[in-house]
């Protein structure tokens, strides 16, 4: 793989980050993972706008305009001949060259790096034919997670012990109420209405979950944006998640109790077909 480090292409063997980056030692960045389908980017836009904000929430220098940051992503897409996958982007606080709680001053530059991820035939992925299944979990993250921060320990340990437990992933649970999942937005179908949490500090602003609000309300579906319980989910008609890398992904099973029938619902399967040909339509 060629990836891309502070403005050189290199194969990734030669590719380097000090040990004092705050990245490494304080986990003091950002990143976004966008997806590629036939070679094109799906809803750049709506990715760079969020990493914007997250930098910009941090404090952290942008590290580059974003006719470069699309030219980077271009220019790996084409030298690693990627057909279908992903582009994963990290910007952090940069190298002061010692650790210190302090962020340093602006003659430290961030830091950022791009790679590619091949998943040939991603969007005809089998899991959403079948369907995958959740435990819930507590969620113990930090308050501000409308910030893509690269703190992804806990998200990591959950997705643990969804493997452990026989499952696919795991959705968080904060004062009774789903947040989301390890690395995706949840929602549930309930008499033709699609439920997800509104948009606060604590859950991440999906791209996706953008996109696919968008589209339904267009198709005419009924879109309720408020928390839930998972004692609702186990009672829902349908459940799911988006992110950027599984699209739409229907959820069959809850803390080991099916959701409906068992089996992917009309609504998320309607909603990842017509999420797949929308952003197709306006990939770059
Ligand atoms: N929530 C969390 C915690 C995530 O990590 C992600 C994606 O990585 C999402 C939601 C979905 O966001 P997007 O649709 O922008 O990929």
């Amino acid at each position: 793989r060629i990836v891309y480090v502070n403005g050189q292409y290199l194969p990734e063997s030669e590719a380097t980050i000090s040990i004092f980056d705050r990245g490494f030692l304080m986990a003091d960045g950002v990143y976004e993972v966008t997806s590629v389908l036939d070679g094109k980017l799906l809803d750049f836009a709506g990715h760079s706008v969020r990493l914007a904000r997250s930098l910009k929430e941090l404090d952290i220098a942008t590290p580059c305009s974003d006719e470069e940051l699309l030219a980077i992503h271009r220019e790996l897409v084409t030298r690693n001949e990627v057909v279908d996958g992903m582009i994963y982007l990290q910007v952090t606080r940069g190298n002061p060259g010692d650790r210190d709680f302090a962020f340093p001053g602006a003659d430290v530059k961030p830091t950022l790096v791009m790679f590619t991820q091949s998943k040939p035939g991603m969007a005809d992925s089998p899991q959403a034919k079948t369907g995958i299944k959740v435990i819930s979990i507590e969620d113990i993250r930090w308050g501000r997670r409308d910030i893509k921060t690269v703190q992804l320990l806990y998200p990591s340990m959950g997705k643990m012990m969804a493997k452990k437990a026989g499952a696919d992933d795991a959705w968080m649970v904060e004062d009774g109420h789903v947040t989301e999942g390890t690395s995706n937005n949840a929602y549930i179908v309930k008499n033709g209405r699609i439920i997800t949490r509104q948009l606060s500090h604590d859950i991440l602003h999906g791209i996706t979950r953008a996109a696919v609000l968008r589209f339904a309300a267009e198709a005419q579906m009924e879109v309720e944006e408020r928390p839930f319980t998972i004692d609702e989910a186990k009672a829902a008609d349908e459940a799911f998640f988006t992110s950027a890398s599984a699209f739409v992904m229907p959820v069959v099973e809850i803390d080991e109790a099916a959701i409906g029938t068992g089996k992917p619902g009309p609504v998320a399967t309607r909603l990842r077909e017509i999420y797949l040909e929308e952003s197709r339509k306006t990939a770059i």
